[in-house]
């Protein structure tokens, strides 16, 4: 411990006499501004108590605090560059909006809106208005509502058509997606009794049928879009189970997960269920997510028959579960585009990105590594075919042949780079596999290659 360096740190109010810190006060909230020195002067207290420093100035300690303050002047939710190659990646935002959607977003955010004004009418309207005719029309329900998510929506549904009856379920389908989310506990919530039926790799429609009693109140399937499993197994099939639920006179309620409205199996991918299919296949009620293979906004979507969809409405937890403006907003923009399927492909960014070709990611990388080798020349660079994920419980078995940029460097190891680019500036999320760093190129926009770039020679190396 070196008592003289301790004498040298400076105290709070002689730093606060500092031109520079002075003017930093000028574009800065002062409880930042000392909360940064302060921290500042912790810091270096404890180098020189664990005897890490031998020299001291006063500038390093305003240096110091003055990199405090540009990070605590940035926004905690923040912009970070996905290079992960998981389109949904759900500790990342899951879909990023289409610009129309964006731009109901901005507009509705900065002014006054008819959010529950009939325009027509100079009366009172529904929020829900704004939507449910393009809900309907696209998916080719009678009716449709939406809430904050699509556990949301499956506790609405259940409440309403299940509540104090039983829920009669398949144990195939008993699914956890992402750890917040679990089929049970969601019931559970709801009040709606669960009832497990058949086993985890086989349920017949004679499991549902012999359970159902007087007080069934819906039989539902849940799709196990987060995994997959193979061999002797067997499922009841939406058909079977509406035809089922007709002849009992009970609702079948789908949750569907992701909310695919586009055939992918068109574009080469395997067969993923859509929402149009589950409306014509009879169902009562289907929901899904508003931002995984939808590309919106957080939101729940329930579309079916006018009857059940109109009790919903009028239940009181929809109070509690309803979505903001904003959210709206985005909602419309993002199913505009879904009226004509090219442009809904040509503009939302996770279709996008999921059914961008191998070829078209490869040209992204060769560009980036360009920029790259140009500017910074301690990496070591090489382009290689890999996989990308569709991510967010979506498409598990998946594998999307893409291009990636492997990043190696005698200057620091790759668990090291992935740190400072993860911790600069602007974060770059990456991942490393056979010990290499990998930018997958499907995730990455041309847009933020500058940054990139900047992100790199930010490094500093020792
Ligand atoms: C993702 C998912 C949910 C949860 O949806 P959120 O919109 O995240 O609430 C529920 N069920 C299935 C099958 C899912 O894939």
């Amino acid at each position: 411990m070196n008592n003289e360096l301790l004498r040298k740190l400076p105290k709070i109010d002689e730093l606060l006499k500092e031109k520079e810190v002075q003017n930093a006060i000028d574009y800065n909230p002062r409880v930042l501004v000392v909360e940064a020195l302060r921290e500042s002067i912790d810091m270096f207290r404890k180098e020189i108590l664990s005897d890490k420093i031998q020299s001291l100035e006063k500038n390093q300690v305003l240096n110091y605090a003055l990199n405090l303050l540009s990070k605590k002047n940035r926004a905690n939710l923040r912009k970070v560059i996905n290079a992960t190659g998981t389109v949904i990646h759900t500790n990342l935002g899951r879909s990023l909006l289409g610009e129309k959607a964006i731009e109901n977003v901005v507009t509705v955010a900065g002014s006054y809106n008819n959010l529950e004004y009939d325009i027509d009418s100079g009366k009172r309207g529904s929020r829900y208005s704004h939507i449910e005719d393009l809900i309907k029309k696209i998916t080719g329900a009678e009716a449709a509502m939406v809430v904050n998510n699509n556990a949301a929506a499956i506790m609405l549904v259940l409440d309403t058509l299940s509540k104090d009856k039983e829920a009669i379920v398949s144990r195939g389908q008993l699914v956890e997606i992402g750890g917040s989310f679990r089929v049970p506990e969601v019931m559970k919530f709801s009040g709606a009794k669960l009832v497990e039926v058949g086993t985890t790799n086989r349920t017949h429609v004679y499991d549902y049928e012999n359970n159902i009693t007087d007080s069934t109140g819906v039989l539902m399937k849940i799709h196990t879009s987060n995994f997959k499993i193979y061999g002797f197994t067997e499922e009841v099939s939406l058909e079977e189970l509406v035809s089922l639920g007709n002849k009992k006179n009970i609702p079948v309620v789908e949750d569907i997960g992701s909310g695919v409205l586009i055939d992918f199996s068109k574009y080469g991918f395997t067969y993923e269920p859509t929402v149009q299919e589950s409306i014509k296949k009879g169902v009562d009620v289907v929901t899904f997510s508003g931002d995984k293979m939808l590309g919106g906004p957080q939101a729940g979507i329930i579309a079916g028959k006018k009857k059940y969809i109109d009790l919903m409405k009028k239940n009181q937890l929809t109070r509690a579960l309803r979505i903001d403006k904003m959210t709206l907003a985005a909602l419309e923009g993002t199913f505009r585009y879904y009226l004509d399927e090219a442009e809904a492909i040509k503009n939302i960014p996770s279709l996008n990105m999921i059914l961008c070709s191998k070829e078209d990611v490869k040209k992204k990388c060769v560009k980036l590594k360009k920029k790259l080798q140009n500017k910074i020349h301690w990496l070591e660079l090489t382009i290689d075919s890999d996989y990308s994920m569709v991510g967010g419980g979506s498409m598990p078995t998946e594998k999307i042949p893409t291009y990636v940029i492997k990043v190696k460097s005698d200057k620091l190891s790759p668990q090291e780079m992935e740190k400072e680019l993860r911790m600069g500036e602007v974060s770059i999320i990456c991942r490393i596999f056979n010990n290499e760093l990998i930018l997958d190129g499907r995730t990455l926009f041309e847009k933020d290659f500058d940054t990139i770039v900047q992100c790199f020679s930010n490094i500093k190396l020792v």
